[in-house]
Parts: C-alpha cells; structure tokens; sequence
C-alpha cells in the first residue's frame, strides 16, 4: 500500500449520506487518503454495517484511487478508565470498531487511549494495554489499531511517544499496534514540531521507544494552542502557532513522506478544505 513517491493527503470527511458519500467527497477535493468514523462518534450504539454497504464503499474506494482509509473511534470510549463499568464498555466498543474496521476494508483504526483522571501514569498505561489485550482477544484478526498521542500533559497519559511506546510494551500482540503522531497534539504537548532539530528529536523518541516503523500515520494538524499549553484546538494548515515554515518542515520530513497525511482541521466554511489542501500541496516541496 505504501507509494512514496505519491504525496499521501487527505481529511477526516463526513459520512452522512453512507460510507460511499465518504469516498465522493474524497473524489471531489482530489485526495487519496480519508478518515471516517464508522458509527456516531458520540454514542455508544451502533447500527451494523450491511455486507452490501461495505462492498459498496470497498469498491467504490478502490475504483478512486484511495490508498488509505483510516477510521477514527468514538470519543467516548475511555481504554484507561479506573471505572469498572466505562471500562468494560470500552474494550467491547473497541472490539466492536475493530470488526467493522475489517468489515469496511480500512487499512487502520486510530484511537485515543483516553485518561484515568489522576490516577498514577504507570497505573493508566497498564489499564490501556489491559484494555487493548481484552478487545484484541475479542477480535482476533482486525487492521491496525493507531494509538494517537494527546496534547495533555502529566500527570494525563498519552502526551508522550514514551507513553505509547510503554503501552506497546505491555501489549502481547504487538503487530496489531502502532501509532499516529497529531502534530497540533505534539505542540501542545511541548513537542517542538516546527523546526527540522525538534522533528528529529521526536523521531528519535519514536525509534527509541517502539522503533520508528511503529509510526504509521500523521494528523496534519496546526493548532491554536502554543507549545506545551496541554490544550487540544486545531486550526487551518498555516494559520495557527506550527505556522506555514512549520508546516513545511512536517511536510517535507523524510521519515514522514511515505505516511498518510490527515487533515482535522475545521470545516466552517464549505472552501475550507480546498484551502487546506492547496496550503499543504504548496509547501510540499521535496528536495
Ligand atoms: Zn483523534
Ligand atoms: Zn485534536
């Protein structure tokens, strides 16, 4: 599936009208990449997916030229969670996103690890990874689960590729995991993501702490938040504190090149995304 010499862009698009309006809307912008969300993202109920549907946007998907498709998971679904009760409903939800993932033929499903509210940080890491070994036992043959790195800071887990990578460590089926790098996330989390020194040094954590192959997607995001803020608020490519040289710097990175490129930024406006898109294209330039 890996293509580095295509540039690898798209967004996180819209399923109202069904998986296939998903693929029209990729069509229409001229992307080669989307995230989706295979259910309501903020409810715990899901309808099942029709076998038809999935073939559907399956071929649908491939007649486009799509090369990535990635789903996201429902926010509410805590993998750290010290509640008994969320906990449980996590891991099946989780085991519930991973079928569908399969069943609609995405190459990964990208989640947030959640928060234990305070709890020790060791203690929030081995609930995750408990948490992922339930629902990979519950499905035991799905894409890719992405774990992606919050902007929260300590004493909340997630911020860190270390924190990741300790996830990882505990997980006994570690081919099913790897990772998705949110750069508006890294800033916050005081990740310098704008200079070429401070790429490096992240790269370098990612290597030491689950190797770099482990890295498999990137949420191409700027944000309103400056670095080490902890806040999550994505802006337009360009227009927020990772600014456009920052940008670039992402955008140019060797080691990023050949991963799939999504854009959450917002969506006020309907040209919102045909801006974003031309802002990324035009300071993507390789050497
Ligand atoms: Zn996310
Ligand atoms: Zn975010």
């Amino acid at each position: 599936m890996k293509n580095s010499g295509t540039f690898l862009i798209g967004f996180h698009v819209p399923v109202a009208g069904g998986f296939s309006a998903a693929v029209d809307y990729a069509s229409d912008l001229g992307i080669n990449c989307i995230q989706i969300f295979s259910k309501n993202p903020r409810g715990w109920s899901a309808k099942p997916i029709a076998g038809q549907d999935a073939l559907d946007f399956k071929k649908k998907r491939a007649a486009a030229g799509i090369k990535y498709v990635i789903i996201h998971t429902c926010y509410l679904l805590n993998l750290a969670s010290q509640d008994p009760a969320l906990r449980k409903k996590s891991v099946f939800s989780l085991a519930e996103e991973l079928e569908r993932a399969k069943l609609l033929g995405a190459d990964y499903l990208n989640t947030h690890v959640g928060s234990c509210k305070g709890c020790p940080p060791e203690l929030g890491i081995k609930t995750v990874a408990d948490s992922i070994n339930e629902a990979f036992k519950l499905c035991v043959s799905s894409p890719m689960l992405l774990l992606e790195n919050t902007s929260r800071l300590r004493p909340s887990i997630g911020g860190s590729f270390s924190d990741l990578g300790a996830i990882i460590g505990l997980v006994a089926e570690k081919k099913r995991l790897g990772v998705c790098l949110d750069t508006a996330h890294a800033l916050g989390a005081g990740y310098e993501v704008r200079t070429g020194a401070g790429v490096k040094a992240l790269l370098k954590e990612i290597e030491s702490k689950m190797g770099l192959e482990k890295l498999r997607a990137v949420h191409f995001n700027d944000s309103k938040a400056p670095l080490g803020s902890g806040i999550d608020r994505h802006e337009h490519i360009g227009l927020g504190e990772i600014g456009k040289a920052g940008a670039a710097v992402l955008l140019k990175a060797r080691a990023l090149k050949s991963l799939p490129f999504i854009m959450e930024t917002p969506k006020s406006k309907p040209e919102d995304d045909r801006k974003n898109l031309a802002v990324a294209n035009k300071l993507r330039v390789f050497p």
